[in-house]
């Protein structure tokens, strides 16, 4: 079969021996069922040939007669042995019998895989690879050998044919998978491959310096023993795959023994992770961690609450974007808010195993009543429990190992993400807070003297630039305040200058500008109005204080102000534009008080 071809064999094909690269022979046998084939490999070389990675009792008769359908087995001059394991060395003690070979084939290994097929008491003796400058000279065609420590064994090795660029990878690149293939067919056979890495070779590290090692070598096709052939572009885009895996899964499993399963534990745990890392922003966090618990839970929503300090809590849920929003404490988090992580695993010991029980009982007196999981959101900066989660599911679950470890993961990376999310949302909301009081007065609740010039600022240039908005003032002052104040005291003053604050906030437009200009005075200040769309107001401002009534504190009393109206000329100073309105509101006061006077109606009178 020529290179080419070798995507279409038939099943007849790999009865017999298949041609991969020129004299280069894949003599394995496909065992039916089998998720973990093995692939024995012949060099052809005259009576230098090599057999790589020979086979065990159940492949062996089938590998036995392709190498005779290429070459008479006794060609066969060495007997390459990645590492010692059965699969690779099983027949050697039956080579070692049927063919009278010890004179002139041996047993090419690393010393430490040496020491081990030793057990097998052979006659052929050990062609050591490390004592023969890593490389062996088959009539002028040299091998190259590449020890890949630990990868899985400690003296695994890899074999380079420099002539051909076939690397024999031995487990390295190898696969288990449920249909096999000789020749990979496309990039989707990473996930066949990358379960048995994540199992078999212990660490990432340790597996990046092996490919680091094999990279150098200028590879077009990677024969390994388990699993298919790989040529072309997939050489490089496995090896990059490769690089990223995460090894020595065996370390997670507790009692699964599914590597698939495993697999897809530890991409869960490691995805949440590195959406923690990834991710700035909050709500990014969350889309990812929803999408990776919703390929094991039937998760209807995700809500978190975040201990304040104060009675009420922070609530990041869907309808407020996961924005962080002050809201009632539900009771739940009044119950575990400040446990200590020994408190809590005390007090919900057996949260993983019942959790849908514990959480629920909880939870319905804070009046969720659908199957939940609640998660704590340990942070390291604080020794309690200051966050939780709630998954709301579908319907009941049975927890799984896979569920639990993915909860200890939230449990303890997401806390991180919230903290900074409460953090942030805390000190924007005291900044608003300070910034609200930096620009209102504290008695009334209206804009203080120096928001009122930062806003001016906007509004002059507006109609400086166009004179298209017309703005207005509107001056007030109360009437006989002093006498007010001497008749019922300071604290009854307070308590009528507020009350016409909040009735001035009522009765205006979200646009217009009401100040507390001085102590019993304001000013408003209207954006787009006309001279007598001003006096309007002022007037319906003024009836709606002759209207109050003050109870307790002015023994029933009624109170009444004046006031005066100006409109601001293009260009004009503030100074000058008050004075105007101040003349019109000492006009009013002259002619009686409770009166409103504009600058030009000098006698306007209610
Ligand atoms: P007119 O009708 O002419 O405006 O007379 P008036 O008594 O209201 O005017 P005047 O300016 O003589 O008195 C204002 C008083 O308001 C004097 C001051 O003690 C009092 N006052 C100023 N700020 C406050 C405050 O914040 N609270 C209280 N209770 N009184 C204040
Ligand atoms: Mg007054
Ligand atoms: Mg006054």
């Amino acid at each position: 079969m020529s290179q080419r071809s070798i995507y279409n064999y038939t099943n007849d094909d790999i009865q017999h021996a298949i041609e991969i690269d020129h004299r280069i022979w894949w003599v394995g046998h496909y065992l039916p069922h089998d998720t973990f084939q093995c692939n024995a490999y012949l060099i052809e070389q005259g009576d230098q040939s090599v057999l790589i990675d020979p086979g065990g009792y159940l492949t062996f008769e089938h590998v036995y007669q392709k190498v005779k359908e290429v070459i008479p087995f006794s060609h066969i001059r060495y007997f390459i042995c990645s590492h010692q394991d059965p699969d690779i060395t099983g027949v050697l003690k039956t080579i070692d019998t049927i063919e009278d070979r010890h004179r002139d084939a041996c047993v090419v290994t690393h010393w430490r895989a040496k020491e081990l097929i030793k057990h097998y008491d052979l006659r052929m003796p050990f062609w050591e690879i490390e004592e023969n400058n890593w490389s062996l000279n088959i009539g002028g065609r040299i091998l190259q050998f590449i020890l890949t420590p630990y990868l899985h064994f400690p003296g695994a090795f890899c074999t380079f044919d420099p002539l051909s660029g076939v690397m024999f990878t031995s487990d390295l690149f190898g696969g288990m998978t449920p249909h096999w293939d000789l020749v990979a067919r496309d990039e989707s056979y990473f996930e066949d491959i990358r379960p048995f890495h994540e199992h078999y070779m212990p660490s990432k590290e340790i597996l990046l310096h092996g490919l680091l090692k094999l990279e150098k070598y200028p590879m077009k096709i990677i024969a390994p023993q388990h699993g298919s052939i790989i040529i072309g572009y997939l050489i490089q885009f496995i090896t990059n795959k490769l690089k990223q895996t995460d090894c020595g899964l065996f370390a997670l499993a507790n009692d699964i023994t599914d590597i698939r399963r495993l697999s897809f534990l530890n991409k869960a745990l490691r995805d949440i992770t590195q959406a923690v890392i990834i991710y700035r922003d909050f709500r990014d966090i969350v889309h990812a961690i929803l999408a990776i618990l919703r390929r094991m839970l039937p998760l209807l929503s995700i809500e978190f609450y975040a201990y304040t300090g104060e009675k009420d809590v922070l609530y990041f849920g869907q309808e407020t974007r996961y924005r962080g929003v002050v809201s009632e404490s539900p009771l739940f988090c009044k119950e575990i808010f400040r446990f200590s992580k020994q408190s809590w695993n005390t007090r919900y010991k057996d949260l993983y195993q019942k959790l849908q029980l514990t959480t629920k009982s909880v939870l319905d007196r804070g009046k969720i009543e659908e199957p939940c999981i609640m998660i704590p959101l340990f942070s390291p900066a604080s020794e309690s429990l200051l966050s939780i989660a709630i998954l709301r599911l579908a319907h009941d679950i049975e927890v799984t190992y896979e569920i639990e470890r993915v909860v200890e993961q939230i449990s303890s990376t997401l806390g991180v993400a919230i903290d900074r999310e409460s953090i942030f949302r805390m000190v924007e909301m005291e900044r608003k807070k300070f910034y609200e009081q930096s620009i209102r007065d504290s008695l009334t609740g209206l804009y203080n003297r120096f928001y009122m010039e930062e806003m001016l600022k906007q509004f002059f240039y507006m109609q400086d630039r166009d004179n298209k908005h017309g703005i207005i003032v509107v001056l007030l002052d109360i009437d006989h305040f002093k006498q007010l104040n001497d008749t019922y005291g300071h604290a009854a003053g307070d308590v009528v200058i507020k009350k016409v604050g909040a009735m001035l906030i009522e009765n205006i437009r979200f646009s217009d500008l009401p100040v507390r200009y001085g102590g019993e005075e304001f000013a408003l200040f209207l954006m787009g109005y006309s001279l007598s769309e001003g006096i309007v107001v002022a007037e319906k401002l003024r009836e709606q204080v002759s209207l109050l009534t003050f109870g307790d504190p002015l023994n029933q009393g009624k109170i009444t102000i004046s006031a005066g109206v100006a409109q601001r000329k293009q260009h004009e100073s503030f100074l000058d534009f008050i004075k105007r309105a101040d003349m019109a509101l000492y006009r009013a006061k002259n002619a009686g008080r409770n009166k409103v006077c504009s600058e030009e109606d000098t006698s306007y009178e209610k």
